[in-house]
């Protein structure tokens, strides 16, 4: 009896956190993640339910659980995968659920004691859990909190693997119709009830701090452009210059001025104004690649640090960006009035930091506009060679001179 009313604690408090999960995604607007994790929570309840309180000796009861539990697993793996953006790799869990529904079926058959069940299906279990590692793995995104997830689908492989093993050399043999007697019973619903909890205290916290996150990037982005704002920009480039400096990769820095812009705003207005600003945004991230960092750091001036990228090849960048925005036409403005943008480049030497390099892009930023705008000036001292790109009409000039 009193294990029958203990019972029913794990079941309660999947419940408990089924809706839990459930709030966090409608309230939150958060991921299907989310409700992966609230889902797994409620066919566990199931699953758990159906042995408890149905026929141990009828066959059902067996394939029933089975069912509720890998799918429980299954969906909860999905949910993980799907939150560090790997595929789940459904397949997988297919056959491993088939096979051991497969042999689950034969051990019924066979026998009344259920010691091979119950490993079969544990080992099933402990399967699905080493998948869902390996999966997690594989993720680029290996921050405190995910390499607690990890770990903690390795504990859970791990006492899928042992627990049944362990229990049954103490306890030889159990029959199907006394199953909720056995010692195998008791260590079952506690260790569930432990690990359901501490699964969903580490979940759990891997929602807030997801929120949190999210939070956190959509206030450092800037709403014109959708690049980071000066505050977000500083923050990620500090963080990248400090790897640059332990692994030795190259970075330079980009800075952008479109030219003569208060003319812009004097003549068509502060919305066609916002307008350019959003077209260079626009060419600056098309432009750039997945790990280089832009932003938009004052009115119509933006930065962006090109990550394993010299000198030259930051000139490069900054080229094909002044020449992709000298052909956009920006709504609001005369049909063959462009605008341009003048550039500064400067490639981080040993021992410099942000401050410093940003400092020298900007002095050839200043340079650029000097010498008569819509050009790229690389910084001065900048691996000893002061490069200078003139622009196009400009080389056009000068080799017909
Ligand atoms: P230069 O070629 O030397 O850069 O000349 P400029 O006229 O572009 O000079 P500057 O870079 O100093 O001009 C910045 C102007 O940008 C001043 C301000 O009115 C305008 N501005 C700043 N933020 C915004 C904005 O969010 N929207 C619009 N429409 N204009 C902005
Ligand atoms: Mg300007
Ligand atoms: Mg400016």
């Amino acid at each position: 009896m009193r294990e029958q009313i203990l019972g029913f604690i794990t079941p309660t408090m999947a419940i408990v956190f089924f809706f839990v999960f459930l709030v966090m995604w409608h309230r939150g607007k958060m991921g299907s993640y989310v409700l992966a994790f609230a889902a797994s929570y409620i066919l566990f309840a199931i699953g758990f339910m159906i042995t408890h309180v149905a026929d141990t000796a009828a066959s059902w009861t067996w394939h029933a659980t089975q069912f509720f539990y890998t799918l429980s697993l299954v969906v909860g793996t999905w949910g993980l995968a799907r939150r560090v953006d790997q595929p789940a790799h459904l397949g997988i869990f297919l056959t491993i659920y088939l096979l051991a529904a497969f042999t689950l079926g034969f051990a019924i058959v066979m026998s009344a004691e259920i010691g091979t069940r119950l490993i079969i299906v544990n080992i099933a279990y402990g399967a699905i859990k080493l998948v869902c590692m390996m999966i997690l793995l594989g993720a680029p995104r290996r921050e405190a909190i995910d390499k607690l997830i990890i770990a903690f689908q390795a504990v859970m492989a791990a006492q899928f693997f042992v627990r049944p093993s362990m229990t049954l050399m103490v306890e030889n043999s159990i029959l199907a119709n006394a199953y909720r007697d056995s010692i195998y019973y008791s260590v079952l619903n506690f260790s569930l009830t432990l690990l359901s909890l501490l699964g969903a205290v580490i979940l759990i916290g891997a929602c807030i701090y997801d929120q949190i996150r999210a939070v956190r990037e959509k206030a450092e982005l800037d709403l014109l452009t959708g690049l980071r704002t000066r505050r977000g920009f500083e923050q990620d480039v500090l963080a990248r210059i400090e790897q640059a400096k332990v692994e030795g990769v190259p970075v330079s820095l980009v800075v952008a001025d479109i030219d003569h812009f208060k003319a812009v705003n004097d003549v068509w207005g502060h919305q066609v104004g916002d307008r350019a600003i959003a077209a260079f945004g626009k060419v600056i991230e098309n432009t750039v690649r997945d790990n280089d960092i832009a932003g938009r750091i004052g009115g119509e001036e933006f930065c962006v640090l090109a990550w394993n990228c010299g000198g030259d090849a930051a000139v490069a960048m900054a080229e094909r960006i002044r020449m992709g925005f000298a052909e956009v036409k920006v709504d609001g403005m005369p049909g063959d009035h462009r605008l341009t943008a003048s550039f500064g480049v400067a490639g981080r030497r040993e021992g410099e930091g942000y401050g410093k390099v940003f400092a020298r892009a900007d002095a050839a930023l200043y340079t650029a506009k000097q010498e008569g705008r819509n050009r790229t000036v690389r910084g001065s001292r900048d691996e000893s060679t002061i490069a200078q790109l003139l622009t196009d009409k400009e080389k056009t000039e000068a080799a017909s001179a």
